[in-house]
């Protein structure tokens, strides 16, 4: 294994014990610094990592940093997300009361929903809270 991708699988490590929060590569710097990962191989690996799907690029409200989350693709395929355009955090809808809503709206309209590729803007419970 090559030092570049240690460095790369302590990232993706980090990003994916932790899939319900988003970091900015700053703050993934930060919380990487014991790891002796610098700034640079952390924006690259962010980026090769985001460019094969492995974690997701968002953005927040009222700010021009980049966020990152980590995303299961293949599990992503199977349902639907929900988007929040204040903290940027996706959610994975895996509960029933998601899949029948998908179910029902492809009854009554005859379409098939590509769930995977779709997601449901808003604002999430936290940041309602947050108001
Ligand atoms: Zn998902
Ligand atoms: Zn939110």
């Amino acid at each position: 294994m090559t030092y570049n991708t240690e460095q790369r699988s302590v990232l993706l490590s980090f990003l994916s014990t932790n899939p319900d929060k988003t970091f900015s590569a700053k703050e993934i710097v930060a919380a990487l610094a014991e790891s002796q990962i610098s700034k640079s191989a952390v924006y690259r690996n962010l980026a090769d990592l985001e460019s094969e799907n492995k974690i997701k690029k968002v953005s927040k409200n009222g700010s021009r940093e980049a966020f990152y989350q980590f995303v299961d693709i293949s599990e992503c395929k199977n349902h639907i997300h929900l988007s929040c355009t204040k903290c940027g955090m996706i959610f994975h809808m895996e509960d029933d009361a998601a899949r029948k809503l998908v179910h029902t709206m492809e009854e009554n309209s005859g379409f098939e929903i590509s769930v995977g590729e779709t997601t449901l803007y808003g604002v999430c419970k936290k940041c309602v809270g947050a108001k």
